[in-house]
């Protein structure tokens, strides 16, 4: 009798040791963070929807960067829209969208965050934001500049919509955000940092080197987090083959969480599911 109420116990233990474990993956991740950043949506275009539908029916989550001044459709609006409200599990969403600038524009060498004043770039952040927030209804919470370049006032001018709270960028170009935005990757993130600033890791444009990515695997594994940035709208058949297995590399011997740039930062600050 006493072997059965061990062997009773034993079996208890373990079940909730399991269920402990099931928790524990979905709270927290599954080894290396992987945020997806795909650039430069406009109008909706059968690449786009083709890029948001893997994404979600792989139950992965990406984030998509919006040049609002692009989006000039009803129907891009209303699809963009029915996306911003497709939830993952854990009821952040699947695709979150984010600023990337008004205009996108590129005059002589002058982008829309490098060689203007802090208050062009105030209105250009805040005109974008009312689009995001007020017209396509998809609250959005994270920045990143066109073409990857910034200047040392975009951070005063970011600092004028305190809703954003990540800033995507690529340090390599981008050296002038301000002592506040902290990168994860060399910086523990405190309960009270409002200003996050993640890093690209991979940064691909016409092409997706998944060879690149894989091979870096052992190395990727120790950061907090890896970011890769997309252009989708590029993509032909074989890129979106490509991409689709990469997402199965790191799915399938759960090697990795994917969560979006905002979803991170709520992680950060341990809130592992959204209201
Ligand atoms: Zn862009």
């Amino acid at each position: 009798m006493i072997k059965y109420v061990y062997f009773f116990i034993v079996s208890c233990c373990l079940v909730s040791m399991t269920s402990c474990t099931d928790n524990v993956s979905l709270n927290s991740p599954n080894g290396l963070v992987i945020i997806l950043k795909a650039d430069d949506l406009g109008d909706t275009t059968a690449n786009w929807n083709r890029f948001m539908k893997i994404v979600i029916d792989n139950n992965i989550c990406a984030s998509v960067g919006i040049i609002s001044k692009n989006v000039t459709t009803d129907g891009s609006v209303k699809e963009i829209q029915r996306v911003s409200e497709i939830r993952q599990d854990n009821k952040f969403p699947a695709i979150e969208f984010w600023n990337h600038g008004y205009t996108h524009s590129k005059i002589n060498g002058v982008t829309e965050f490098s060689g203007s004043d802090t208050e062009n770039q105030t209105n250009h952040i805040q005109l974008s934001q009312n689009f995001l927030n007020k017209t396509l209804l998809a609250p959005c919470h994270s920045f990143g500049a066109p073409f990857n370049r910034s200047s040392g006032v975009t951070s005063k001018a970011l600092a004028n919509s305190p809703e954003i709270n990540v800033w995507l960028c690529y340090q390599k170009n981008e050296k002038h955000f301000m002592k506040e935005w902290k990168d994860p990757n060399v910086k523990v993130i405190n309960s009270t940092d409002q200003h996050i600033i993640l890093n690209t890791d991979y940064l691909f444009l016409h092409d997706i080197s998944i060879g690149q990515v894989i091979n870096n695997y052992e190395q990727d594994k120790d950061k907090p987090y890896i970011l890769i940035q997309i252009h989708p709208a590029y993509w032909n058949n074989s890129m979106f083959n490509k991409f689709e297995t990469l997402i199965h590399y790191y799915k399938d011997r759960h090697l990795a969480t994917f969560m979006t740039p905002y979803q991170y930062f709520r992680y950060l600050h341990k809130e592992y599911t959204a209201n």
